[in-house]
């Protein structure tokens, strides 16, 4: 290695955080024969799929398109019981991945990392507990999640409530009884959209406090047979070969047609053929322009909103439950299981609070400018501090004391969504400026990566590796581009870096690679292929 300080690192490689982007590096730096240590601040493994045990928690794409490819083994091996799996099925599944992995000893446990620094002499990264404990290693990698870090709202009165409160992405992992109860639901997004229809099924009373509207696709999932999960296994080779050539790396991808050359009464026919599928397709897999086009966009807003109405059967809580303020498809369409029949049933009631906003939270419940609610419990499916959130929450501080906070508190700048200047040795899984789509496909390759320019470093005795202003400034450019047309962009949304409960998050970032994940694949690639040249390296 370069020429280094006397601090001898405790580890080859640290990595924060125990989700499948630290399951996976921990993996694969084992296999390079580097000492690693993965932190993690829960009890186990899981990341998002530990902490998100709320009612009803369950992926949204199809469970074997979600798991892991790196090794058909292993894919053989795991069973999945239902299409779009529930939350313990998928922490099972990580949990099963570590069995077999032999991953267990590397994992630490209630392990809560407060900063993170380069010790610029020693060229080694110092990461600190919040006990105060600390641990060092030559270099860093972050599985910290996109959507990790929870907030509650900024509503006076919050701490005061006495009853039972839970935030979804905090649920005990006992289960909660909502038996004959009183339930406050806060939050419409895909979380509430999954856990209200459990809570009504047993729950006295729900009432769900909505700020926008969002649109939602019927999941329609099943159980797999014997069979079927037979007949998937023995799919696994070509369906790798599908989600790889997809753009977002689901099985689904834009039908290509345009919307424009098809009859008003053509495209209802296909739209009806794409609703009754289950999952995606229906934003997936629609006309070309949906995305881009307002008048496009407009039409298929129109569809979805007769759908709602379809469902729901008081005309007023329909007409409020349809979105006003984006079109279909520019946020993240959540998927549903009886999520606007739940509104039908007697002891379900939508409270706009666009119209009667929160005043306080209270000791038994919630005043709204018009009324006075009573609960027993109170649900917070209030979201995320997204995408920059996990690392505002800790404290990097690269080459010169620079920190992390102050480089991106104008939006995120990185190198290829995996590196960051001034902050050496320290690569990001799922960092900003990352293709996301299929989660686990994009971290399977960018963990991959990372491995490869580790192992680079090892063999060219390289202690710093860095990424230079001019590649941040060309990549930064370049996803800012690529997301210009977008209507997504253009949309309040934590895909867009806005968080009204957290100061500083009410302006709109561009979070996200918006190009393809086959285009950010080969991007990714020929950096790669030319000995990481674009870097600086010492
Ligand atoms: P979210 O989409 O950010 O939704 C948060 C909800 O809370 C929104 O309705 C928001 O209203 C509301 N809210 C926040 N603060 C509020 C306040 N002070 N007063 C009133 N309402 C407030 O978060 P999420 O539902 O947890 O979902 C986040 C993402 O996680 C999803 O988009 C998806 O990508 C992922 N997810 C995936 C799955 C899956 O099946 N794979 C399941 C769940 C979630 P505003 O919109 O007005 O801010």
């Amino acid at each position: 290695m370069g020429s280094l300080g006397p601090l001898k690192p405790d580890h080859d490689v640290l990595v924060i955080g125990g989700g499948l982007s630290g399951c996976y590096a921990c993996h694969r730096m084992k296999q390079l024969n580097l000492s690693v240590k993965v932190l993690e601040a829960g009890t186990s493994v899981g990341g998002t799929w530990y902490w998100n045990r709320y009612p009803g928690a369950r992926f949204d794409s199809e469970s074997y398109t979600y798991a892991f490819y790196f090794s058909p083994e292993l894919l053989d091996e795991w069973k999945w019981t239902e299409h779009y799996a529930p939350q313990a099925e998928t922490e099972r599944y990580i949990q099963f991945l570590c069995d077999r992995l032999k991953l267990w000893d590397h994992l630490q446990f209630n392990t809560y990392i407060d900063s993170a620094q380069w010790l610029d002499q020693d060229r080694v990264w110092k990461l600190t507990e919040k006990s105060g404990k600390t641990y060092t290693s030559r270099f860093l990698i972050t599985g910290i999640g996109v959507l990790s870090n929870p907030t509650l709202p900024n509503v006076p009165g919050v701490a005061n409530f006495k009853g039972e409160a839970y935030h979804t992405s905090r649920w005990p992992k006992t289960p909660v009884d909502f038996t004959d109860k009183r339930v406050g639901v806060i939050g419409t997004g895909a979380t509430a959209i999954q856990a209200i229809p459990v809570i009504a099924e047993t729950a006295a009373q729900v009432t769900v406090f909505q700020r926008t509207a969002n649109w939602a696709i019927p999941l329609r999932n099943t159980k797999i047979s014997e069979d079927e999960m037979e007949k998937i296994r023995s799919g696994y080779p070509e369906m790798l070969i599908r989600i790889n050539e997809t753009r977002m790396g689901f099985m689904h991808s834009a039908c290509g047609d345009s919307i424009w050359d098809y009859t008003p009464e053509e495209r209802e026919v296909f739209w009806e053929k794409l609703w009754a599928l289950p999952g995606f397709p229906f934003w997936l897999s629609n006309y070309k322009e949906i995305m881009v086009d307002e008048k496009a966009n407009d039409l298929v807003t129109a569809f979805a909103a007769k759908k709602t109405k379809e469902r729901v059967h008081d005309p007023w809580t329909a007409d409020k439950l349809i979105p006003k303020n984006h079109g279909f498809g520019t946020r993240r369409v959540p998927m549903d299981t009886y999520y606007f029949e739940a509104y039908n049933r007697p002891t379900v009631r939508l409270v706009d609070l666009l119209e009667t906003p929160f005043e306080r939270v209270t000791e038994d419940g919630i005043i709204t400018t018009a009324e006075e609610f009573k609960f027993d419990i109170l649900v917070y499916a209030t979201g995320f501090d997204a995408v920059t959130g996990a690392f505002d929450a800790i404290d990097f501080r690269g080459t010169n004391n620079h920190s992390l906070r102050d480089e991106w508190k104008d939006g995120p700048r990185t190198y290829l969504g995996l590196t960051v200047e001034h902050f050496p040795n320290m690569w990001m899984s799922m960092g900003p400026h990352q293709a996301y789509g299929n989660i686990p496909r994009s971290i399977e390759y960018a963990v991959g990566w990372i491995a490869e320019c580790i192992d680079y470093c090892r063999d060219h005795n390289i202690s710093y590796f860095e990424a230079t202003a001019a590649g941040v400034q060309d990549w930064t450019d370049h996803v800012h581009d690529l997301g210009k047309d977008l209507l997504s962009n253009k949309v309040d949304s934590w895909m867009t870096g806005v968080n009204k409960n957290v100061a500083g998050k009410q302006k709109r970032i561009v979070a996200r690679y918006m190009g393809s994940a086959p285009e950010f694949r080969e991007k990714c690639k020929e950096v790669a292929d030319a000995e990481y040249s674009t870097f600086t390296k010492m």
